[in-house]
């Protein structure tokens, strides 16, 4: 095969399959070739789904064979976070859990990538239940971040992020309930997008804080991401949440010129605790986005600061509800030892789940409990709408908000990982747009000294990812594409 399978995109390995320059068959076995000699440092892939993608290439052969019209994904490889429930594929969460637990049906978002042509290599490492921000929390092990391998990709969706910035899958799709996307997508140099709440459906995501998770894609460009959310996005019966707002064609937005446009830079996003040279890098975008025409305003979000305890909050609230399906009878693990049943549902528990899922259960539950209610979550929802607000007000002078994804560039293993607290940390700039519910975009804008990539955040107001994703293009133009 004269492809490199490094370089494909969405698009171009589409048009290789459809020009037959190489059969979708192949394709998949140069991707699962590539997983065996290059994933081992890198740990992306959790299981692999081989008789799936391969029965997937076959009738995508058959159809441009006969000349069919290709759907738009046609033979794209692409891999899923092991969130994401996939029909006959085992799907863990990261989580010893549910080691062996093969689901019965499919996640939508998964279901229509399929739909769209795509095949589905394999499932990712991600931080269990979807809780951490190095991907040090997986039952399976870490995942090390392609650029460095002494570091971390970020997480929890490091495995969705890795595998894109190592090449063994051409897009991925990941979660996003505090930063999960983005920060990881920032850490490994791609571009990682999280639509605004409701636009994709939830239907077969493993529930951690239901109010805050998103699917979304991860791509080598922005273009990449917004064919596979246009794939994904829409309104889902099966998900009473997913919204009923029209999807638009974002690909035919993202040209479009940003002259004019009017981009927030808020304060609270550049003081103290922020990398010199992160700071240097987003700076820099800012300035290239005024020289393309735009406006910059600064604006202020002054309920900032108590973004990352609300969320904490929250959070952790809505996951001691969720993950008291875990109970050793309806999915996964069963404590084998147990004589009545409640010892069985408490050492069900303590045996499948690690060390941070069960500091969140514990949080989550302190926080519900009956006296603290009105202390905790009830103050904690209350600030989300002051945060809301300040968005609101922002959007009204602005058309999007541009700031940095994380503080630093990736960090080393271990570095952070006796330490919650800093760790919770990481994801100061994403939380809140998780809060609010309003989409955000990283893009690659820069390295560090050591190399390292450095991503830069966009956010826009609900359901108004084609401006997100034009500023975006605009910042990969000038920072990447020469
Ligand atoms: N790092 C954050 C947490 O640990 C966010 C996780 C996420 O977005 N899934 O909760």
């Amino acid at each position: 095969m004269s492809l490199d399978l490094n370089l494909l995109t969405v698009q171009s390995a589409r048009t290789a399959v459809e020009q037959r320059q190489v059969t979708a068959a192949s394709l998949a076995e140069g991707f699962y070739k590539k997983i065996e000699s290059e994933d081992k440092d890198v740990h992306a892939f959790l299981t692999l789904s081989k008789e799936r993608a391969l029965a997937q290439a076959a009738k995508i052969d058959a159809m441009a064979d006969k000349g069919e019209a290709l759907p738009p994904l046609a033979g794209v490889p692409v891999a899923i976070k092991d969130v994401m429930v996939t029909k006959g594929v085992r799907s863990t969460a990261g989580s010893k859990i549910l080691e062996n637990f093969i689901p019965p049906y499919d996640c939508t978002a998964v279901a229509r990538l399929e739909a769209a042509g795509a095949l589905i290599l394999g499932k990712l490492n991600c931080d269990e239940f979807a809780m951490g921000s190095s991907n040090e929390n997986s039952a399976y092990g870490p995942v090390r971040n392609p650029r460095d391998l002494s570091r971390v990709p970020g997480g929890s969706s490091g495995g969705s992020a890795a595998a894109v910035a190592a090449g063994t899958a051409v897009a991925t799709l990941g979660s996003d309930t505090g930063g999960s996307i983005r920060q990881p997508a920032a850490f490994c140099g791609v571009v990682g997008v999280m639509p605004t709440y409701g636009r994709v459906s939830r239907y077969g995501l493993i529930a951690f804080a239901s109010s805050l998770d998103h699917i979304g894609p991860f791509g080598k460009s922005v273009s990449d991401a917004a064919l596979m959310l246009r794939t994904i996005a829409g309104r889902d019966p099966l998900d009473s949440t997913s919204a009923d707002v029209p999807v638009p064609d974002y690909t035919a937005e993202i040209g479009k010129p940003v002259k004019g446009l009017r981009i927030g830079v808020p304060k609270e996003y550049f003081g103290e605790g922020l990398d010199a040279e992160v700071r240097a890098s987003v700076e820099a975008v800012i300035q290239k986005l005024a020289a393309a025409g735009c406006e910059v305003v600064n604006i202020s979000l002054p309920h900032t600061k108590y973004a990352i305890p609300t969320y904490y909050l929250i959070a952790t609230a809505e996951a001691s509800s969720n993950l008291a399906r875990f109970d050793g009878v309806r999915y996964g693990h069963r404590s084998k030892e147990s004589k009545t049943l409640s010892a069985m549902y408490r050492r069900s528990r303590d045996e499948g789940f690690g060390a941070e899922v069960k500091r969140r259960i514990m949080l989550g539950t302190y926080a519900l409990s009956a006296g603290y209610y009105d202390a905790y979550y009830l103050k904690a929802q209350r600030v989300r709408t002051l945060l809301t607000r300040d968005f609101e007000q922002a959007f009204q002078q602005v058309d999007a908000i541009v700031t940095p994804t994380t503080p630093t560039p990736a960090f080393k293993l271990g570095e952070k990982s006796d330490d919650p607290l800093a760790m919770y940390l990481a994801d100061i700039f994403t939380v809140t747009a998780d809060l609010v519910g309003i989409p955000g975009m990283s893009v690659p804008c820069g390295k560090s000294k050591e190399g390292l990539p450095i991503g830069c955040q966009v956010l826009t107001k609900h359901f108004d990812e084609a401006t997100m994703f034009r500023v975006g293009h605009a910042i990969e133009h000038a920072c990447v594409a020469h």
